[in-house]
């Protein structure tokens, strides 16, 4: 591996944002050899506990292309973060204790008996559960059937940020990249940082999540604001991460977590009550069984956050005008971006991409660009 002096300002790549899939991109990109400066103003440095998601994945009914990008997205995923967290064993970011998609209603049964009956499984990606199944693995007295994901599980969230990062050949520094005062030559980018240093790099990448839309005026991205709520857990708790119409996670440090919201109409960036009233209002309707135990819980946490969305649902990865975007990940970049990212820091290096040539087009940013 080439070394790395992490003072040297001429890096091969700025990204500027360092959230989950700026953080996975560099370190794929690291890993290939490319020095690589990360900017962003929060990096997980001390990582927030409160800050958690589950790995899963809702296939549709029919394997579009969609659902087989995911399905490919998950494995990826699962894998990527028990390798890492082997690399890592220090930084405490990965549960592998598999997800539990619940049939919670008749409209979701239906959907899950459809999918079943449309499509072959292989049961270590996916198996149907009935009630006493979904009981055992769980933990919880559940009354209705699901679909088991054993390579699922849940994650701290900024931990996994500050593993993906601690790496020789990335210098993180706490900045805030300024789309307006960055310069494109013809054969590099130069930042320049508030405290008057400037970076210059041949490749940029922009992983700003959600403030994408400040950048990047030329791809049609949106943003949704959640919030998920941390509990004490009481007696009862699940043992693997749960999914329905949200989802709950086992207790870490003795608190179990319940979300999100998706708040359309809120640009609120701090925890508010009624979004916590509202996670636990939800868990009611798909699982009573632990909502029930909630009841009148006090000292919640909170974590709140906003998604990058795109009008076709699915992300962005690739280059556009010169500069790569990665973003648009939604409500499932924990998913998707181990993938994209190799995706990313393959088309950066000149190499093969995991990624099938449609579902490379169909992430592409290019895509509105066409449109
Ligand atoms: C409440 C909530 C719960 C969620 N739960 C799940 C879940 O269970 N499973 C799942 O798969 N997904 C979940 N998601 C979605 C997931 O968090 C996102 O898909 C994922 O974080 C996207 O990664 P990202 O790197 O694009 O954005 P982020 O992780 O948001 O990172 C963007 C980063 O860019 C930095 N930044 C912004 N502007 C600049 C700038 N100008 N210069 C430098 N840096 C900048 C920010 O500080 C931030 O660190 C959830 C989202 C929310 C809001």
């Amino acid at each position: 591996m080439a070394s790395y002096d992490a003072s040297d300002p001429q890096p091969g790549v700025i990204i500027a944002g360092g959230g989950v899939a700026g953080s996975l991109a560099a370190r794929r990109l690291a890993e290939s050899g490319t020095p690589v400066t990360v900017l962003d103003p929060a990096p997980p440095f001390p990582p927030d506990p409160e800050r958690r998601g589950a790995l899963y994945m809702k296939p549709a009914v029919d394997y579009t292309p969609e659902t087989r990008f995911a399905h490919q997205a998950f494995l990826a995923a699962s894998g990527f973060y028990t390798y890492l967290q082997t690399q890592h064993p220090e930084i405490d970011f990965w549960s592998p204790t598999g997800t539990l998609s619940l049939a919670w209603n008749q409209r979701e049964q239906q959907r899950q008996q459809k999918l079943l009956a449309r499509n072959q499984w292989d049961p270590e990606f996916l198996e149907p559960v009935d009630s006493d199944r979904a009981s055992l693995l769980s933990g919880l007295e559940l009354e209705v059937p699901g679909l088991w994901f054993p390579g699922g599980g849940h994650i701290r969230v900024d931990a996994l940020r500050q593993a993906a990062l601690s790496h020789p050949m990335i210098r993180t520094i706490t900045a805030t990249a300024d789309g307006n005062r960055i310069q494109a030559s013809a054969d590099s980018w130069r930042v320049a940082l508030p405290e008057g240093e400037t970076l210059e790099a041949s490749t940029l990448i922009v992983a700003t999540g959600a403030q994408t839309t400040e950048w990047a005026s030329d791809l049609p991205l949106g943003r949704i604001r959640g919030q998920l709520t941390t509990l004490p857990a009481p007696s009862s708790t699940p043992r693997v991460a749960l999914a329905g119409a949200g989802y709950a996670l086992p207790p870490f440090s003795g608190r179990l977590c319940v979300g999100a919201t998706f708040d359309r109409d809120s640009d609120l960036e701090t925890p508010d009550d009624p979004s916590d009233q509202a996670n636990i209002e939800n868990l009611s309707h798909w699982l009573p069984t632990l909502a029930d135990q909630l009841e009148g819980s006090r000292e919640s946490g909170h974590w709140v956050g906003f998604r990058s969305t795109t009008p076709d649902h699915m992300p962005v990865a690739g280059q556009l005008n010169g500069r790569f975007v990665l973003a648009g990940l939604g409500g499932k970049g924990l998913m998707y971006a181990p993938l994209l990212a190799a995706h990313l820091a393959a088309q950066v290096s000149g190499t093969p991409s995991p990624l099938p040539a449609d579902t490379a087009q169909r992430v592409s940013p290019q895509r509105f660009a066409r449109s």
